[in-house]
């Protein structure tokens, strides 16, 4: 069917808009749907949402599933408040949308439909090229530096907006507070976003401990710095879609107009009542979070003692290079054995493999069998 819904030979495109008819539509990773898959390719959670997410789901149904005939909270009051309180800030400074990819669609329209072109990084999340097309954006993509890190330096043109993914996709390395903060600096009359779907997966211990990683702390500060985050990732819920910005009131109000001028009721009522409750489980949060760390660095031991080069990670994934810069065979041989990872077919990314943390058992299958390659 979807191969059918595809072809544009039977679809026929006579009645679409010329906006619909020039898309190029982000591909998500794929989502096989067979037994005994090892999934390593979408950067979801190894390990189930706190208990506590499902519970309040369930409460919601058993007690006011007849509530289900009312719209939700438009402005998910609860959830926002959670997340203000969370973060030291006020409900007012906080956003949510169905998914950070809609908060994402939002801030485009919000900030970057202007006359200049936006920055961003010419290696980092594929759906902000997509975001720049759907809403006629102009994107200039500033190369990263020869060791994947991305050169704040080279982001002091004249622009109507920045979108940096920090830590950055598919690298998953860390660009500094510093960095950030002369980003914002030197474009006052431009929004900043930075992107930290992947924030909660920080190594703290390279710095000292008590110093933030978050842009969040930076935003009363700079009236022009928006930081969106997820809870796809280490809050184990991408199937949920819910996703939040953090900015300054003006900031939020634009996009609050946007989001009510687009889809006044974004987040369902299980979704709302799920998300509070995730963020409220905050022993089980840390302690999942930390997992994932812990699992990240043995497999950077691990892969680095059968010769990969990994590139220092402070997300769920890791970036990772072969010996010999096959990558492109390594991922054909681990789907034959059915584990997936993504590999990104393009000049500068084409010799790594982008591999999600997974659980200890999946690493074990992962690494037998990229030995028994080796062999
Ligand atoms: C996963 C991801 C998102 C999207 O998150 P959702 O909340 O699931 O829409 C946004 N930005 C980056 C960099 C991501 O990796």
């Amino acid at each position: 069917m979807s191969e059918l819904m595809s072809d544009t030979r039977i679809i026929d495109t006579r009645l679409w808009s010329n906006k619909a008819r020039n898309l190029s539509p982000y591909v998500p990773g794929e989502q096989p749907q067979h037994d005994n898959l090892c999934k390593l390719n979408t950067n979801e959670s190894p390990f189930p949402p706190s208990p506590k997410v499902g519970e309040a789901i369930n409460a919601v149904l058993a007690e006011q599933a007849d509530e289900l005939r009312l719209y939700p909270a438009p402005e998910s009051d609860d959830l926002r408040a959670a997340l203000a309180q969370l973060n030291g800030l006020d409900s007012k400074q906080v956003f949510v949308g169905n998914g950070s990819d809609e908060v994402l669609a939002l801030v485009f329209a919000s900030f970057f439909m202007k006359e200049q072109p936006i920055l961003a990084p010419d290696i980092s999340y594929s759906f902000y090229p997509v975001y720049a097309q759907t809403f006629d954006v102009e994107l200039v993509q500033i190369a990263l530096a020869d060791d994947f890190s991305v050169d704040a330096d080279a982001y002091s043109q004249p622009c109507g907006g920045i979108i940096i993914a920090n830590p950055n996709a598919p690298t998953g390395l860390l660009l500094s507070l510093a960095d950030i903060r002369k980003l914002a600096t030197e474009h006052p009359d431009a929004v900043i976003v930075i992107d930290e779907a992947y924030i909660d997966f920080v190594n703290t211990d390279d710095s000292s401990t008590d110093q933030a990683v978050s842009a969040i702390s930076l935003i009363d500060e700079f009236d022009n710095l928006l930081v969106t985050q997820t809870f796809s990732k280490s809050r184990s819920l991408a199937g949920l879609r819910v996703g939040m910005a953090f900015g300054n009131v003006s900031l939020i109000e634009a996009l609050t107009r946007m989001k009510n001028s687009f889809n006044s009721y974004p987040l369902d009522k299980l979704a709302q009542a799920g998300a509070t409750a995730s963020v409220l489980d905050k022993p089980y949060f840390e302690q999942t979070c930390q997992q994932v760390i812990d699992l990240r660095e043995s497999l950077t031991a691990q892969l680095t003692t059968l010769g990969y080069q990994v590139l220092p990670s402070h997300a769920n994934f890791i970036f990772a290079r072969p010996k010999d810069g096959n990558a492109s065979m390594v991922a054909s041989a681990l789907r034959e054995q059915g584990i997936i990872v993504r590999h990104f077919d393009q000049p500068r990314t084409q010799e790594y493999l982008r591999i999600t943390i997974g659980t200890a058992a999946q690493h074990k299958r992962l690494i037998d069998a990229l030995q028994e390659l080796s062999n």
